[in-house]
C-alpha cells in the first residue's frame, strides 16, 4: 500500500473510533485523492431520490438539527491529525488534502444551517497557516435550492473562500429529471438555479452518465442532444464538467435496471462536448 492511501485509512480509523458523525474522509475518484465530507444528513434524508444514490436508507424527509460545536471539533480534530501525521510522509495538507466538501447522506443545502456550516469552516481554516490548510472547500449539490437567497448568499460567501460548486445535472430533458433524479422540477427551472450559481461562484456541471434497461432496450441519459442544448447557454459561465460512470452500485431498488456504461461511450459524449468549447473531465 502506498504511503498516501496508508495514511486515509489510519484516518478512517481514527473517525471510526472517535465515532464522528459529520466528517468523512474519503478517497476519491473525482477529486483525486483525499476529500474530507462534511454530512449534514446523517439520517439519509435528501429531497431528492436519484436512481443511482448510493446511500442506503435514502428517504425523503427534513434536515435534522446540526451539532455545530461538534461538527467544529470533529472537523479540527480532522485537520490536526493531518498536520501531525502527514510531516512524516513528507507531505503537507494543502497538497494531500484535496478539498473539504460539502456532500454527505442528502442535499447540504436543504439543511437550514449549511450557511452556519460554512461560516464555520470559513472561520476554522482562516487561523490555519496556508499550508495547513485543504487545496480547497467545495460544494457538491444537487442545486434545487439555488433559487434561495439564502443559499446564494452562501455561494457568494463560497466564493469569497476561493472555493467550488460542482452542480448535478443528469437530464436532457424534463422526463429525464422525473427518471433520473425523481426531481419534480422541469429543465428549465433547474437550469436557472445552475445560472444563478455559476453567477456567484466558480461552478462545475457533474453528470452521472448511465444505461438503463427499459423494455429490454438500453437507454442512455441524459440524452446528448437535449443535456447539450440545455447547457450551450452556459459555455462562457461554467468552468467544466465533469462527466462520470457510476463506480459503486446503487443503493436503490432501482439498482437492478442500471447499467455502467463502456468508456467508449463516455468519451463520445466528452467529445461531442469538446467540439462545442466545453472543458470536460472524465472519470469512468
Ligand atoms: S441528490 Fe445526491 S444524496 Fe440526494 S438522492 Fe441524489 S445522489 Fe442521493
Amino acid at each position: 500500500m502506498t504511503q498516501p492511501l496508508a495514511l486515509f485509512h489510519s484516518l478512517r480509523q481514527v473517525a471510526e473510533q472517535q465515532d464522528w458523525q459529520y466528517i468523512y474522509p474519503v478517497w476519491s475518484r473525482r477529486a483525486q485523492g483525499l476529500s474530507i465530507g462534511i454530512n449534514l444528513h446523517p439520517n439519509h434524508c435528501c429531497n431528492w431520490h436519484c436512481i443511482y444514490c448510493q446511500v442506503p436508507g435514502l428517504q425523503r424527509g427534513a434536515s435534522p438539527e446540526i451539532d455545530m460545536p461538534r461538527l467544529q471539533d470533529e472537523l479540527t480534530a480532522c485537520l490536526d491529525w493531518l498536520t501531525e501525521h502527514l510531516p512524516a510522509a513528507s507531505l503537507a495538507v494543502s497538497d494531500y488534502v484535496q478539498d473539504i466538501a460539502f456532500a454527505g447522506d442528502g442535499e447540504p443545502t436543504t439543511s437550514p444551517q449549511f450557511s452556519a456550516a460554512l461560516s464555520c469552516v470559513q472561520q476554522l481554516l482562516s487561523q490555519k497557516p496556508e499550508a495547513d490548510r485543504p487545496a480547497r472547500v467545495r460544494l457538491i449539490t444537487n442545486g434545487s435550492q439555488m433559487h434561495l437567497a439564502t443559499t446564494q448568499q452562501a455561494m457568494h460567501v463560497l466564493q469569497q473562500m476561493e472555493g467550488e460548486v460542482w452542480f448535478k445535472l443528469d437530464a436532457g430533458n424534463d422526463a429525464e429529471m422525473l427518471t433520473v433524479n425523481d426531481a419534480r422540477l422541469p429543465l428549465s427551472l433547474h437550469l436557472q438555479r445552475l445560472k444563478a450559481c455559476s453567477q456567484l461562484c466558480p461552478t462545475w456541471v457533474q453528470t452521472a452518465v448511465m444505461q438503463r434497461r427499459v423494455e429490454n432496450k438500453l437507454v442512455t441519459t441524459p440524452s446528448l442532444d437535449g443535456y447539450i442544448e440545455a447547457l450551450q447557454p452556459f459555455k462562457e459561465n461554467i468552468a467544466g464538467i465533469l462527466l462520470y460512470s457510476i463506480a459503486r452500485a446503487s443503493q436503490q431498488d432501482t439498482q437492478a435496471s442500471i447499467q455502467t456504461p463502456d468508456l467508449s461511450l463516455l468519451q463520445r459524449y466528452a467529445a461531442a462536448l469538446q467540439a462545442r468549447g466545453f472543458n470536460v473531465r472524465v472519470f469512468a
